[in-house]
């Protein structure tokens, strides 16, 4: 296994040495990221290099995921940190195209997100699927590997991502991983950079409100307009800015339900300060 991994910027060279690693009979995990790497990055890249032969990163701050008025311009990059954390871990490369490599002048095809794409995050973020779909796509014919791991922090973004492969038949398989937080409840974040200490502090409702859903219905509720009720109180409480949405829904469809069924997926997002944070909690 190496001890450093090499960066490749251009296309033709990725797609070579994925296809070099595949006739050596070996199976090539992915890990597709935008940078800006935290132990939830880290954990996916494990969960590759375990499962697979070879394991192949790609850190690319996608343009057209962002909105215009989202924090496109202020994202952390810093190529040279990331490289440090994932070289200890043996990958075999990293893909780190500049953007007119995954946007030429004139490349307008894009890919029409399915329809689980049309709710929360797709509704609050227009046009913020297509951008995850159309990338996801052309990292997978670049890098056209057996497998590739996603976290379950992007809940929506799992069942989009899974959804699109199987209607388009793509050859991949979609590993999807646990969310990785701080001790004291704090999912993992590139964002999270950005919050000062006391936001950092508010911050921490997001996820005590996904913990009292899942008290209330352990503890046996079935009406779920009363659990999401009580999950805004405690992003109220906690001072939370705003909440774009406080939700349970069914896990496949993200439809909100009237009865809590198990399992099902509570989900928040919701601005503290000027950060935007997304957190969810599988329950059953
Ligand atoms: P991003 O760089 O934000 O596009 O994230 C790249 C991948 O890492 C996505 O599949 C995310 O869902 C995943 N990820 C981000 N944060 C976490 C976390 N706290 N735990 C596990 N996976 C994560």
């Amino acid at each position: 296994m190496p001890e450093t991994c090499d960066v490749v910027v251009d296309t033709t060279e990725a797609l070579d040495r994925v296809r070099a690693l595949q006739r050596a009979g070996k199976r090539v995990g992915l890990t597709p990221t935008m940078g800006a790497l935290h132990e939830g990055h880290l954990s996916l890249v494990r969960a590759s290099i375990r499962e697979c032969d070879a394991s192949v990163v790609t850190i690319f701050v996608n343009p057209t995921q962002f909105g215009p008025n989202e924090d496109f311009q202020q994202y952390p990059r810093d190529l040279q940190s990331d490289l440090d954390r994932l070289n200890p871990l043996g990958v075999e490369f990293v893909f780190a195209p500049d953007t007119d490599v995954m946007y030429p002048a004139g490349a307008t095809t894009s890919i029409a997100p399915p329809k689980v794409a049309e709710t929360l995050e797709g509704a609050m973020r227009p046009g913020h699927f297509a951008g995850v779909c159309t990338i996801v796509c052309k990292l997978f014919q670049i890098l056209p590997v057996d497998v590739a791991f996603f976290g379950q922090k992007d809940f929506q973004q799992c069942l989009v991502v899974q959804q699109m492969v199987a209607d388009l038949k793509m050859p991949i398989e979609i590993d999807v991983r646990p969310i990785v937080r701080e001790p004291d409840g704090l999912a993992l974040s590139s964002r999270n950079r950005y919050l000062s200490g006391e936001e950092r502090e508010r911050a921490l409702g997001l996820s005590q409100a996904l913990q009292t859903a899942e008290r209330r219905i352990e503890a046996g509720e079935s009406d779920a307009e009363a659990v999401m009720a009580e999950m805004q109180d405690v992003l109220s409480r906690s001072q939370i800015d705003k909440v774009d949405y406080a939700v349970l829904a069914d896990p496949l469809s993200l439809e909100i339900p009237d009865r809590v069924q198990r399992p099902i997926v509570a989900l928040i997002a919701a601005h503290v300060g000027r950060t935007r944070l997304i957190d969810n909690r599988l329950i059953g």
